[in-house]
């Protein structure tokens, strides 16, 4: 579900985002499909359409993510929230390893899975983009 974000507000989010994906830190300019602005606690869920409940995302990022705002580990039977990009350091719950994204967290261990982040084709782009000093794209 999308609804209408003003150009004003699209802008402040992209530039504070420094045009990177805020969940997979590919920058925009090496994105196949151009980003989309993610609601982070998403409409279905009443999230408001206002700078702190947005994010900027790649299509893959913000596909795979959906309305989801939280996910179950069966083995801890527990749910726990996405990463919350206006809330939550990237850095405390994620590290980068051979152009995979690696959980640090609870609630980075539910991200990499939701959002797919390890899937074969976004590592082996985030490689070579490593490779040639682009990623992480900031
Ligand atoms: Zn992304």
């Amino acid at each position: 579900m999308s609804e209408y974000v003003p150009e004003k507000l699209r802008s402040l989010v992209i530039a504070r985002a420094s045009h990177c994906c805020e969940y997979c830190l590919m920058h925009d300019s090496d994105l196949i499909f151009s980003g989309h602005i993610d609601h982070i606690i998403s409409l279905k869920h009443e999230g408001p359409t206002e700078a702190g409940n947005l994010a900027y995302s790649c299509l893959v990022c913000n596909v795979n993510k959906g309305t989801d705002v939280a996910s179950y580990l069966r083995e801890e039977d527990e749910y726990y929230p996405l990463f919350h990009p206006r809330r939550d350091n990237w850095h405390e719950h994620f590290y980068l390893q051979e152009g995979r994204i690696i959980a640090k967290t609870k609630i980075g261990e539910v991200t990499v899975r939701i959002l797919q982040f390890n899937r074969t084709d976004r590592v082996q782009r985030r490689l070579l983009l490593e490779k040639v000093g682009r990623y992480p794209g900031k």
